[in-house]
């Protein structure tokens, strides 16, 4: 059997880690990072363990992904994130000079887009994927810290 290693297949995978991030009481957004169909970084958010703001899952994959491949750009890379990234995450792919950003729901608050970021002009994104899976478990997660 071949396995179907497609953009659903991979943010299925940083869907986990947003899993992960939700049971250690994180806001819930996973990544993964992919080179020629491997995962090469896993990541989620841990502002709260590390009680550090910049502790998003982009970052973590970011570091690790460069730690993996053992140089700083990720030009052949592919980040999945469940959530559209942030412009501090944005910043940090831009010097990454990443392949392409995948992600899932779109942050009309505090994504990139609407805060006016732009990203590296050689970097491709699709947004969307798996969208509202990601946004359940933020919507769950909000919903946790109210009660
Ligand atoms: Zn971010």
């Amino acid at each position: 059997m071949v396995l179907p290693y497609d953009d659903t297949y991979f943010m299925k995978k940083a869907l986990q880690e947003a899993e992960y991030a939700l049971e250690a009481g994180e806001v819930p957004v996973g990544a993964v990072i992919v080179v020629q169909d491997r995962i090469i970084a896993r990541a989620h958010n841990l502002t709260e363990k590390l009680n550090d703001v910049t502790a998003h899952a982009e970052m973590q994959a970011i570091t690790s992904a460069a730690n993996f491949l053992g140089g700083k750009y990720l030009k052949d890379c592919t980040l999945y994130v469940t959530l559209e990234p942030c412009q501090m995450c944005a910043g940090a792919l831009y010097w990454s000079q990443i392949g392409k950003i995948v992600y899932g729901a779109k942050d009309l608050q505090r994504g990139y887009g609407v805060m006016g970021t732009t990203l590296h002009p050689k970097t491709k994104i699709t947004g969307g994927i798996l969208k509202d899976d990601a946004a359940r478990l933020l919507q769950e997660f909000f919903a946790k810290k109210r009660t």
